[in-house]
């Protein structure tokens, strides 16, 4: 018993110490009856354990993003923390190994099942990250079904790595600690409708249930958050999106949307931000990260959710100029600024 206390110490230590803000355990044990993605054994056959540990965003560049005045600083830092994240599970995994524990590690995201019907659109996970955070009390899940802790709220990245090592789990937070007062600014911030508004997904994991809005059709947030889309219903706000295809009202209708404008994505100008984030879902493979609103939106501080809600939707519609940098301007300018394109190069944006 002190050897696998020992062990679970260490692997929570070395996760910490890598700049982790909070670390916790799975086992097989505690993760019984959840869905095909918490699986540990679809990973490793031989797995037992899963340590798994989130790192932090930057919250000093979230609102700027929000406001729609810097898109850089929060490609940059996402991107990053990413693959900090990713490291660092690399690096117990072959502590583990060193120590004579078989070990994978799971990086952070964009990493999907092939072995499903649809294959890698299907954006299934080998393991996810975030029933193994809230199974083993790293944070709550959200109405949104983002992982929340305070005081980062869904700031932040999560990672894992499966083991054949037996380690001591970690027990999940209390529900009635969760800041989550089901405000619904998350829904209200998504423009491709992601959540249900009115049905509830549970999981249960080890006997514990877990419940947050039944995501619909994950092609909807690959159309707007990949920035496929990005402007609102509403037509007075959008994402750092320039593009303003329809979003559609029902799940049918995205895949054949997402093939209609993927050729405008390939052709539309990238940023430079000196960090070029690559996806390998998207047209092209370069990505832009244009949204997020759900997860940077969601502080524990009720008055900061709202004010962020308010850069959302009252700074205005993202258009491209013609040398490809992007800038946020009112509806009405936006709408003249594209009627002022040739049609080909208003194609990359609209439909006639
Ligand atoms: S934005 Fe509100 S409803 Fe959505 S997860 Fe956060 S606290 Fe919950
Ligand atoms: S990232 Fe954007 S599009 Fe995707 S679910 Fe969140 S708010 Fe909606």
């Amino acid at each position: 018993m002190d050897k696998i206390k020992r062990l679970s110490n260490t692997v929570k230590d070395l996760v910490m110490g890598g700049g982790a803000i909070a670390a916790g355990i799975a086992t097989t044990q505690t993760l019984k009856g959840g869905p095909p993605s918490t699986e540990l054994t679809y990973v490793l056959p031989n797995a037992r354990s899963a340590v798994v540990f989130a790192l932090p965003l930057d919250q000093d560049v979230i609102e700027s993003f929000l406001k729609k005045e810097d898109m850089a600083g929060v490609n940059i830092n996402n991107h990053r923390v990413n693959t900090m994240a990713s490291g660092i599970a690399l690096e117990l995994a072959e502590y583990l190994n060193m120590k004579g524990y078989d070990a994978v590690p799971i990086i952070a995201n964009a990493v999907y099942r092939k072995d499903v019907p649809g294959g890698l659109y299907s954006e299934l996970p080998p393991i996810s990250h975030r029933y193994l955070a809230v199974r083993s009390g790293i944070g709550h899940l959200g109405l949104s079904g983002n992982v929340i802790m305070e005081p980062y709220g869904a700031a932040i990245i999560l990672s894992s790595v499966v083991t054949a090592a037996e380690l001591m789990p970690t027990d999940p937070l209390p529900h009635e600690d969760s800041y989550c007062d089901e405000c619904r600014l998350c829904m209200a911030a998504c423009a491709s409708g992601l959540m249900s508004t009115d049905e509830k997904t549970t999981v249960t994991m080890g006997g514990i249930d877990f419940s947050y809005a039944r995501r619909r059709l994950y092609s909807r947030c690959d159309y707007v958050c990949g920035g496929f889309a990005g402007l609102h219903s509403s037509k007075e706000w959008s994402t750092w999106s320039p593009a303003r295809f329809p979003i559609p009202e029902n799940d049918d209708d995205f895949l054949p949307a997402l093939l209609e404008a993927a050729p405008a994505y390939k052709n539309r100008p990238k940023q430079d931000f000196g960090c070029n984030i690559y996806h390998p879902l998207v047209p092209g493979n370069r990505l832009d990260f244009t949204c997020g609103h759900c997860q940077f939106l969601c502080h524990p501080d009720k008055k900061v959710r709202k004010r962020r809600y308010e850069m959302i939707t009252r700074s205005g519609v993202v258009v491209q100029d013609a040398d490809g940098r992007l800038k946020a301007v009112s509806p009405m300018e936006a709408v003249e600024h594209l009627a002022t394109m040739a049609p080909e190069r208003r194609a990359l944006y609209e439909k006639e």
